[in-house]
């Protein structure tokens, strides 16, 4: 890879974004950034924006353009990302793809690909549903599509604690989809028109979906 890559993973709730980006990290060393994680961090430390963000999350809606650009701003100030960055999670609206594009340029840079993964609606509440990761390294597992190896171990760490989201939920799964067709389907379009869409088939095995996603972090960092 010859310089740092800006990367976007598009997609609704439970389509694979967080799994893909946890492998493109290795793969490629690129960072991942992840605003659901970051909210829920801010959340655990009870931090205002944290406060202000937590009912919301709950119930399943968009957390507002503004604490979401700060806290993402802030991220975007350490080092580590000048590695390249996967962006997960982000943006949501089409006023913080307007605030990305704004923020990139004032730093010279620009998306190399903005990647949606495309998964229907079902199989979206199928892997919400399922989830739960690692409490000590964070590695994704599902109850049926991706069991650790041996029973109750971790594959990356060893550990043995594992937890669920809370919003991972039956009650507000609905509401994580109707915010995802209303506020974050649109930007399909928006990244079309700059030239920068790539589609993937999110239905297809994490292995297959890794590989469609490789090939393009080669294309397009060339
Ligand atoms: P997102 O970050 O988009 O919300 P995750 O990466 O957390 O999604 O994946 C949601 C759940 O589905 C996790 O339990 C994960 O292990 C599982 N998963 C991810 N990708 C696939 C896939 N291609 N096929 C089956 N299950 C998957
Ligand atoms: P998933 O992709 O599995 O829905 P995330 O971890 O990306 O989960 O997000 C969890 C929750 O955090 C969202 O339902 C929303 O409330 C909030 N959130 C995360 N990223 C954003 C964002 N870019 N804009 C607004 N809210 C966000
Ligand atoms: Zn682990």
């Amino acid at each position: 890879m010859t310089r740092a890559a800006v990367l976007i993973l598009l997609g609704p709730p439970g389509a694979g974004k967080g799994t893909q980006a946890r492998m493109l990290e290795e793969r490629f060393g690129l960072v991942q950034l992840s605003t659901g994680d970051l909210l829920r961090a801010a959340v655990a430390q009870g931090t205002p924006a944290g406060l202000a963000a937590k009912a919301v999350m709950d119930a399943g809606g968009l957390v507002s353009d503004d604490i979401v650009l700060a806290i993402l701003k802030d991220r975007m100030a350490a080092p580590d990302t000048a590695r390249g960055v996967i962006l997960d999670g982000f943006p949501r609206t089409p006023g913080q793809a307007e605030a990305l594009d704004a923020l990139l340029a004032g730093q010279g840079q620009r998306i190399d690909a903005a990647i949606s993964l495309d998964v229907d609606d079902a199989q979206m509440v199928a892997r919400v549903s399922g989830r739960y990761t690692c409490a000590d390294c964070g590695e994704g597992y599902h109850d049926q599509f991706k069991q650790p190896a041996s029973a109750g171990t971790c594959d990356k760490c060893g550990g043995t604690a594992f937890k669920r989201r809370a919003d991972d939920n039956a009650e507000t799964v609905g509401a994580r989809l109707t915010a995802y067709h209303a506020q974050t389907a649109p930007l399909i379009a928006y990244y079309d028109g700059r030239g920068v869409l790539r589609r993937v088939d999110g239905m297809a095995a994490i292995d297959a979906i890794a590989d469609d996603l490789g090939s393009i972090v080669h294309e397009v960092t060339a």
